[in-house]
């Protein structure tokens, strides 16, 4: 009979876990094969936000939930293949510890306090003036340079190749020259 490598380390892997676990624990009713719980979730493509490799992912989503996540095999960049740390992304994004609201802490100041987005955005934008204005060059060496070199800005990985064109245009029509991303760093 023609076993496959698959079907092998299957049987190896149940027999190994049948002999380790307590008679109590080998039968669970409430186990839910996975293409069960997936049944009737909505399909969303996406993109791994860890690293520049930029693996592509389908997330699935059911009552406003995240149930399910695993590597796209369509994508030309990973065909299906995730490492372990984006095979681990849905305990990120289902985490209680995730961070999902602004938290400024001022100063010299003990606290966090908690604040609008649109408080963060606009602050943001006027330390970015401040910081131009008072750092702006506009000539150096008897050349024009029209630069600041007071501000850096560093692309992510999560940022796809659109958000990138807007984000150096952006950068370099305030004069900013230190610009990178991660996935050249
Ligand atoms: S799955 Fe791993 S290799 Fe792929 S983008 Fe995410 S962190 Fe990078």
């Amino acid at each position: 009979m023609e076993i496959s490598r698959r079907k092998f380390l299957g049987a190896i892997g149940a027999s190994a876990v049948g002999s380790v676990l307590p008679s109590s624990l080998k039968a669970d009713d409430t186990y839910i094969p996975a293409k069960d719980k997936l049944k009737g979730a909505e399909k969303i493509f996406t993109v791994c936000p860890f690293c520049a490799v930029g693996c592509g992912m389908i997330a699935y989503g059911k009552n406003g939930k995240i149930i399910g996540i695993e590597g796209d095999a369509d994508h030309p960049i990973n065909e299906g293949a995730l490492c372990s740390k984006g095979g681990a992304l849905l305990d990120l994004v289902n985490s209680e510890k995730r961070l999902k609201k602004v938290l400024y802490r001022a100063p010299k100041s003990l606290k966090w306090e908690e604040k609008s987005w649109e408080w963060a955005t606009s602050q943001i934008a006027r330390r970015i003036k401040k910081t131009r204005d008072a750092t702006f060059l506009q000539i150096e060496d008897g050349k024009t340079v029209n630069r600041t070199q007071g501000i850096a800005s560093i692309g992510g990985a999560a940022l796809d190749n659109e958000e990138c064109y807007l984000l150096s245009k952006f950068m370099r029509s305030i004069g900013i020259a230190y610009l990178e991303h991660q996935a050249r760093i």
